[in-house]
């Protein structure tokens, strides 16, 4: 069963889709944030529509439309980023949770492809209180995602300071491989590459306290045919981790 994409059907098909058993919806949350000076501030959501998609085509389901503005208040020094404040994140969750509750999805797939999304959305999810029949799948360790992403790295000999928890090489070459035209490589400079424990320590401070182009990881060693490998790596964890849910 391939993925549908919401958004691009009648309110009577999705009805019907339900009813003969699609009964699962993913929606990412990404952001609108700055990605160093070589990739575009859609970045996150642009990762999710494309591993959402990746994700809804292995559980047959529906992807809803990316949540494009995201908690980015660590990015707000640098131009062009839109934050939203964690409540009213929290209220969006809530709200589209709601919406899709009343519809018969039974699974509902709440996917953040940005970095500051996780907490807020965990927060949201452990104050809602699901509708009968309705369970919500939401992945919300950041960790072990960025942990994910360095093993994938890791087999294209680039270690994990270097694949980077933004805009490094991971996140470089799935956009090389999603969205090449995007991407100025020529711009691509090396950012803060020190310890996942000072990251997460000081990054919610401003990201430009540890590089003042915005980087965490190395862009250089970043390629297309990595980035091909890298959907398929996370799409493949997420999909392993829904159905670990059960
Ligand atoms: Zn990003």
């Amino acid at each position: 069963m391939t993925a549908l994409h919401l958004d691009q059907l009648t309110w009577a098909d999705i009805k019907q889709e339900i009813q003969t058993g699609r009964d699962t919806v993913v929606v990412p949350f990404g952001s609108t944030e700055q990605h160093g000076r070589h990739l575009p501030l859609g970045t996150d959501a642009m990762l999710g529509d494309e591993i959402g998609w990746g994700l809804a085509e292995r559980l047959g389901a529906f992807l809803a439309p990316t949540v494009r503005f995201g908690c980015s208040a660590h990015h707000l020094a640098f131009t062009g980023t839109i934050s939203l404040g964690e409540k009213t994140f929290r209220s969006i969750v809530a709200d589209v949770v709601a919406s899709l509750s009343r519809h018969g999805f039974r699974r509902i797939v709440l996917l953040p492809t940005h970095g500051g999304n996780f907490k807020p959305l965990a927060e949201a999810v452990a104050k809602i209180e699901p509708a009968g029949g309705v369970r919500i799948y939401a992945f919300t360790d950041l960790i072990r995602l960025v942990g994910a992403a360095a093993e994938s790295s890791r087999s294209f000999g680039v270690d994990a300071a270097k694949s980077g928890a933004h805009s490094g090489e991971w996140e470089t070459s799935l956009m090389l491989a999603i969205r090449p035209e995007q991407v100025k490589m020529d711009r691509a400079a090396e950012g803060f590459l020190g310890e996942l424990s000072e990251i997460t320590s000081k990054v919610f401070d401003g990201i430009q306290n540890l590089d003042q182009n915005g980087v965490l990881g190395d862009p250089r060693p970043a390629t297309a045919e990595a980035g091909k490998k890298y959907l398929e790596d996370i799409v493949e964890y997420l999909y392993q981790w829904v159905s670990d849910q059960g």
